[in-house]
């Protein structure tokens, strides 16, 4: 089956076809780095983290864009959310744009989301900026009013065409709702005026100012992808204006089509206390987490875990019971895991366990084909939790399971679990901690304490699974082993 995507533009499930094959092109749009990040950006970047890796495990260079928004995202009274920050904090903007950019990339980095192939800042592309608004001038699609330049919304008959929202012509009342600046109400700046007290600003033909926000993204997409690209992704609630805008800015500019897929995540929700309601995460509303705080109460692939149980377009309402329904799940997939890890190192050359190699087949097929049919990595995850049934029967078989095939085993893990879900590590570790050799170090505790089991000196072996235990690393005894795991 080839990949199939639901394509915002149009609202249709599409066959996915690059428009060179084998290469893929993927922009979404990025953080605006004015505060840490909360668990709702966790949601869309996680997701297209997983968009990113299996499109890489399917074979496709890809090449993905992710801007880094550090000037001209305003608020709805047009004050600048990071002049607005930089001044609570006595700070200059730069400094705020810094340590929110590292802020960014330390809770991704945790989170295990590969890093984007190149991060481009808005203020490092103001001239791209310029340059495409004076096409836009040039070509009939805006206007400078006063040292500020707006899209003209009219010039372009297909705006709206991604959230189906149309500009209704109501030329005559909207110059006195505007002010008598901009023609139209939806008509969005491209370049702002800089007053005195605004210390972003950068000379223009306009004269002194800053850009727009929507902007950015139609000048880099363009100068790292082209004029026209494969997937363009972000949030659900920036559809209007911020991705429309970037279409009609685009498409307007360069006169050919903008990104063919249009991927959209769904919302991170939380239920409104009073009302019992899911409401977004969100910083205006005050009800968020953020992503170092949520660390602080669960590991990293239990959130990624929470999130990819959700299809990405989903909505998806956070509450401490889903946080402990994806633990236990993450945690039966790793108990698993590190058992076929730990019987690897003792296992016997005889291996009777070759039936199931064409179990592992049909797991790679069966989880290829559900991730093909649009990122589903909710039966991604199903197909995982399949094979874990049948892994735990086979090992507390009789089958004497060797080390050809525990390795098998835990290839398609790290395979599809890890390299595509982020889920499973390739060693577990805590934060700066050098896993393998406290891995190996924890192994032969637990090969001294079964042999003391063995001879009898019981006080012996409570002593190392106790001593253990106070230090965090809990030991399981089942029928077929003992596991250990980090608490
Ligand atoms: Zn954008």
């Amino acid at each position: 089956m080839t990949l199939q995507i639901f394509n915002v533009l149009g609202r249709q499930k599409q066959p996915f076809a690059p428009i060179h094959e084998g290469r893929v092109g993927m922009y979404v749009c990025g953080p605006t780095v004015y505060e840490h990040s909360h668990l709702g950006h966790a949601k869309t970047y996680v997701s297209f983290d997983v968009v990113a890796r299996y499109l890489r495990y399917r074979g496709d260079d890809l090449l993905y864009v992710q801007n880094i928004t550090d000037v001209g995202h305003l608020l709805a009274n047009e004050e600048d959310r990071i002049l607005r920050r930089a001044a609570q904090l006595n700070a200059k903007p730069m400094q705020i744009v810094e340590t929110y950019t590292r802020s960014y990339f330390e809770d991704m980095d945790a989170l295990g989301v590969q890093r984007p192939d190149i991060s481009p800042r808005a203020s490092g592309h103001v001239p791209e900026q310029i340059e495409m608004i004076e096409t836009l001038i040039a070509n009939g699609h805006a206007y400078a009013v006063d040292g500020n330049v707006y899209f003209d919304v009219l010039s372009d008959a297909d705006y709206g065409k991604l959230s189906n929202r149309r500009v209704e012509e109501q030329h005559d009342e909207s110059r006195e709702l505007v002010g008598g600046d901009k023609r139209h109400p939806a008509d969005f700046a491209l370049w702002k005026r800089a007053e005195p007290e605004h210390i972003l600003r950068w000379n223009s033909p306009w004269g002194v100012g800053f850009p727009g926000w929507h902007i950015e993204c139609s000048a880099m997409a363009k100068k790292y992808l082209g004029a026209n690209f494969d997937i363009h992704g972000g949030g659900i609630d920036n559809i209007y204006p911020h991705n429309e805008n970037e279409i009609a800015q685009s498409e307007s500019a360069n006169d050919v089509g903008f990104a063919n897929y249009w991927m959209l995540t769904g919302s991170l929700n939380v239920l409104d206390p009073d009302e019992g309601i899911p409401v977004k995460m969100s910083k205006s509303l005050g009800n968020y987490i953020t992503i170092k705080d949520a660390l602080q109460m669960y590991r990293p692939q239990e959130l990624r875990y929470f999130i990819l149980t959700s299809h990405y377009s989903n909505p998806v309402v956070f509450s401490d019971e889903a946080l402990a329904s994806a633990k236990s799940g993450w945690e039966r997939l790793m108990n698993a895991v590190r058992l076929v890890r730990q019987q690897l190192n003792s296992a016997p050359a005889v291996d009777a366990g070759n039936g199931f190699l064409a179990r592992l087949e049909t797991a790679k097929a069966d989880f290829a084909s559900v991730m093909d049919d649009d990122f589903n990595s909710p039966r991604g995850i199903a197909v995982l939790q399949d094979l874990t049934r049948d892994v735990n029967t086979l090992l507390n078989s009789e089958t004497v399971v060797g080390a050809a095939t525990l390795r098998a085993i835990d290839d398609t893990y790290s395979a599809l679990g890890g390299d595509v879900l982020g889920l499973v590590p390739a060693v577990e570790t805590r934060q700066g901690g050098d896993g393998q050799r406290e891995a190996a170090l924890i192994e032969l505790l637990i090969k001294m304490r079964a042999q003391a089991r063995a001879d009898r000196d019981y006080a012996r072996s409570d002593q190392i699974r106790d001593q253990l235990a106070a230090l965090g690393i809990v030991l399981e005894d089942r029928v077929d082993g003992t596991i250990w795991k980090l608490n």
